[in-house]
This record gives C-alpha cells, sequence and structure tokens, in this order.
C-alpha cells in the first residue's frame, strides 16, 4: 500500500480563505478589525523570518498587524511592560510572544501575563483548564491545526485509537485533549513509556511530536492508519542540509493510509490556525465589550 500524501499547504490555503471571508463578514456587521501583535526579543533569523511571515500572513486576511522586535538583553521588567501595553491597547485581540525566549526571561511569568482572552497561543493555563474541561478557549495552534485536518480526513473520530508521541504542553498534552474530546481514545506516549513500536501498532491516528529525526519506523505504523508528523529536525544527508519529520517518511508512507510529509504537511497549519484564533479572540473581546 503507499499512503496518501496530505497537502498541509492546501489545507492551510483553506482555513487562510476561510478567516479572510470571515473576518470580511465580521468587519462589514460592525465587528471591530481583529489585531494580532507578535513579539520577539533577539535577533534570531529563522524566528525574525517566522514572525515576518506571520505579519504577513495577518494583513493578507484583513487583520491589524504589528511586530514588536525587542532586544536580545531585554529585561523582564521590559518584556512584561510591553505585554501589560499590548493587553490594554484596544487595536490588540491577539498576543503572541515568540517562544522559546533568551535563558535570563521567565517565560512562565510572561506567558501568565498575557491577557487570556487575547492569549491566541492558547498557552496560559486559565485556556489550558479551559481546553480540558471542555469551554471554549483558544486552542494550541499546531495541536489544533492536526484536529482539524483528522476532523475534515476522519470525520467522526469516536472509537479511533490514537497515540500522540510526545507530551510537551506546546502540542502532545492539548492534542491528547482535542482528541479526548472527540471521543477517540488517547495514548500520551513519551521517554518513559515502554513499547512504543506495539502501542503505536494498534493506533489508527499516529500524531509524532517528539523532536527526533525519523524516529518512528514503519513497522511501527498500523496498515491504514493515518500519521500526524509535527516534528521539524533540520539534519545533513549527503552533505546537504535538508528538513525531516519525526516520522520515516519512506517506511511509513508504504504502510499507511495517510500521511503528511515534512516540510509541507503540519508546518504550514500553524499560522493558518494563529489566524484563526486571532478572529476567535476578536469576536469574544468584541462581544464582550458590547454587551
Ligand atoms: P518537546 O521537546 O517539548 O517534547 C518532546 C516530547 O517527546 C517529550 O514529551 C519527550 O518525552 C518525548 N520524547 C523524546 N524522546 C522520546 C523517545 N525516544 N520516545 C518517546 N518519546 C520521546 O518538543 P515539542 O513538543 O515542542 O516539539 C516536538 C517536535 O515538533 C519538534 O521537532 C518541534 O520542532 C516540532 N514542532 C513543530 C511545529 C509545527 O508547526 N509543525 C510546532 C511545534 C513543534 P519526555 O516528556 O519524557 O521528555
Amino acid at each position: 500500500m503507499s499512503a496518501e500524501v496530505i497537502d498541509g499547504k492546501a489545507f492551510a490555503e483553506k482555513i487562510r480563505e476561510q478567516v479572510g471571508e470571515n473576518t470580511a463578514e465580521f468587519i462589514a456587521q460592525g465587528g471591530v478589525q481583529p489585531g494580532l501583535a507578535v513579539v520577539l526579543v533577539g535577533n534570531d533569523p529563522a524566528s525574525e523570518v517566522y514572525v515576518a511571515n506571520k505579519n504577513k500572513q495577518a494583513e493578507a486576511v484583513g487583520f491589524y498587524s504589528v511586530a514588536h522586535y525587542l532586544p536580545e538583553d531585554t529585561t523582564q521588567d521590559a518584556l512584561m511592560a510591553q505585554v501589560e501595553a499590548l493587553n490594554a491597547d484596544p487595536r490588540i485581540h491577539g498576543i503572541l510572544v515568540q517562544l522559546p525566549l533568551p535563558s535570563h526571561l521567565d517565560s512562565d511569568a510572561v506567558l501568565n501575563a498575557i491577557d487570556p482572552d487575547k492569549d491566541v497561543d492558547g498557552f496560559h493555563p486559565v485556556n489550558i483548564g479551559r481546553l480540558w474541561s471542555g469551554q471554549s478557549a483558544p486552542v494550541p495552534c499546531t495541536p489544533l491545526g492536526c484536529s482539524l485536518l483528522l476532523k475534515e480526513r476522519l470525520g467522526d473520530l469516536a472509537g479511533k485509537k490514537a497515540i500522540i508521541i510526545g507530551r510537551s504542553n506546546i502540542v502532545g498534552k492539548p492534542m491528547a485533549a482535542l482528541l479526548l474530546a472527540a471521543n477517540a481514545t488517547v495514548t500520551i506516549a513519551h521517554s518513559k513509556t515502554p513499547d512504543l513500536p506495539g502501542l503505536c501498532r494498534e493506533a489508527d491516528i499516529v500524531v509524532a511530536a517528539v523532536g527526533r529525526a525519523e524516529m518512528v519506523q514503519g513497522d511501527w505504523i498500523k496498515p491504514g492508519a493515518i500519521v500526524l508528523d509535527v516534528g521539524i529536525n533540520r539534519i545533513e544527508r549527503d552533505g546537504k542540509k535538508k528538513l525531516v519529520g519525526d516520522v520515516d517518511f519512506a517506511s511509513a508512507s508504504a504502510i499507511a493510509g495517510a500521511i503528511t510529509p515534512v516540510p509541507g504537511g503540519i508546518g504550514p497549519m500553524t499560522i493558518a490556525c494563529l489566524l484563526r484564533n486571532t478572529l476567535t479572540c476578536a469576536k469574544t473581546i468584541d462581544n464582550r465589550l458590547n454587551t
């Protein structure tokens, strides 16, 4: 069997189009123009490209968009003051602080300072609690993208067995909450999980978010399963630098029913879901102010 390769770029484009249409409709009905602010501390070139891309895509769907570039030696107080200013800014409905922050900064304190209603990344403890207790909340962008994709492909997830490899706050744990809420039966695996290949072989859905190049092998996959590869690993092969996922694409795609490639799979959906979350936050805040 040869797996269908899922085109994440096309799916992301569809989400962006929907956000653009919904934004135009919301503004036409008297809603506020959604505003997204991204804060980047330091000069990491890859993060700068990523932030610029987020702002470009935000403007393309009709948002007000602003980026704050702070120097590497920014103090905790200065960063907290920036977050507070954005919390108070009525033009801004979504605040994203690009992670990781330089090591002298306390990320938890910064994330906890973001107004939960403007927390487009869904990392604030209040929103984590809302997600796990079934209340509406901004959901972390990468797992949200995975979940939308799974629902589009599989429809009802009830009765499906899912394994998530990785238990980070950014991907693994919120992914588990979403799949559980969708009535899948969920296993969360991590570095201390015994017999990972055996557990994987039982799963109809595999979400790999490990950060280890090509770790998940084809003979770990149940025939016909859907495999979402979240991993982004930079490796050198045959003297060339390349990006690979956490799944060994060649062997897994021979067994799986459908699989996301790296690049071009889950990655593009993350920014699309950030835009979706920003619009949702703008609607929530606008609604709160007008009722
Ligand atoms: P973390 O490093 O925070 O978490 C990795 C998880 O993998 C941990 O829970 C760890 O277990 C687990 N793990 C590590 N080694 C093994 C192993 N040998 N067997 C089983 N589990 C293992 O990573 P993130 O969740 O932040 O990211 C994961 C990957 O996804 C990375 O490649 C990252 O670049 C990518 N990513 C991609 C995004 C996108 O937009 N496509 C967005 C975010 C991340 P333990 O907890 O026991 O240490």
